[in-house]
C-alpha cells in the first residue's frame, strides 16, 4: 500500500502524465530519501524569504507542467547569491511556457550519479545506475539490472562502471559514502516495485553523493497512461 500523501500526489499529477519536481522530491522524502532543502515560490518577496531560510547560495529551477527538461530552456540557475539575482531569475522564469512557480533549493556538492528505472513490459522495473548529470547521454556509463535488486546486484552494478574509481576518491577528491549510496539504490529498487503499476519510468539525475550522504537533487517521475 502506498502512503496516502503519495497516492494524492500521484493522482494530482495524472493530468500532466508526470510528476512536477517539487512533488517528486516530496514523494522521495516521504519514503526516507535525502533531498536538498527546498521550497517553491511564486512571488518575489516569497522567493527571497525562502532563499534566506535555506541560506544563500541557492539553486533556482522552473516549475512548469510543460517543461520536463529544465536545463534545455535555461530553467536551472545554480549559485544564486542574493535577492536581486534571485528575483531577476524569477522574472525570466515567469516568461517560460506554463510557469507555475520557482523551486528554490540548497546548493549541494558531490559526485553526480544517475539512478533510474524503466518499466519493461516483460521484465517489470529495470534499474539503471551510472554516472549522471547533464552529461549522462555522453558518458553512457551505466549498469542495468532487473528489480528487485539484491545488495550483491547493487555492488556489482557499481563495480561495472568505468568511472567506479571516482566513487572511492580519485586524485584528491574525497571518497563518497558508499553505504549511503547502496542504501539509496536498494530503497529505490523497493520503491519502484511498489510503484510499478502506476509509474512508467523514473530518473533521479543527478543523485549527488559526497563523503556524508547521497541526495536526490532532481527527480522525474513519468506516469503510466
Ligand atoms: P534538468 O535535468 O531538468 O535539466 P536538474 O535539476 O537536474 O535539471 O539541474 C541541472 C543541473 O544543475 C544538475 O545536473 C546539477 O549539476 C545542477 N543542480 C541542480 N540542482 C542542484 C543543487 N541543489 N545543488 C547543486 N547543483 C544542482
Ligand atoms: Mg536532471
Amino acid at each position: 500500500m502506498l502512503k496516502k500523501d503519495v497516492s494524492d500526489l500521484l493522482r494530482k499529477s495524472k493530468k500532466w502524465g508526470w510528476v512536477l519536481e517539487p512533488d517528486a522530491q516530496r514523494i522521495f522524502s516521504l519514503y526516507g530519501f535525502e533531498t536538498p532543502k527546498y521550497d517553491v515560490a511564486v512571488h518575489g518577496d516569497q522567493a527571497a524569504a525562502v532563499a534566506r531560510r535555506i541560506g544563500y547560495p541557492v539553486v533556482a529551477k522552473i516549475v512548469s507542467p510543460a517543461i520536463v527538461h529544465k536545463s534545455d530552456v535555461q530553467g536551472v540557475v545554480v549559485g544564486i547569491r542574493d535577492d536581486q539575482a534571485l528575483i531577476q531569475t524569477l522574472e525570466r522564469f515567469r516568461r517560460i511556457d506554463g510557469f507555475v512557480g520557482m523551486l528554490i533549493a540548497e546548493m549541494v556538492r558531490g559526485l553526480e550519479l544517475i539512478i533510474g528505472s524503466k518499466n519493461d513490459l516483460q521484465f517489470g522495473p529495470m534499474i539503471l545506475v551510472g554516472m549522471g548529470g547533464v552529461g549522462v547521454e555522453i558518458y553512457k556509463d551505466v549498469a542495468l539490472r532487473m528489480a528487485p535488486l539484491t545488495l550483491r546486484d547493487a555492488d556489482n552494478m557499481l563495480g561495472e562502471l568505468t568511472a567506479r574509481k571516482l566513487l572511492a576518491g580519485y586524485r584528491g577528491s574525497e571518497p563518497i559514502n558508499l553505504a549511503a549510496l547502496r542504501k539509496t539504490i536498494m530503497d529505490f529498487s523497493r520503491l519502484m516495485m511498489d510503484l510499478k503499476d502506476v509509474v512508467e519510468s523514473v530518473d533521479l539525475n543527478p543523485v549527488m553523493c559526497n563523503a556524508t550522504s547521497c541526495l536526490i537533487v532532481d527527480a522525474r517521475i513519468m506516469l503510466k497512461k
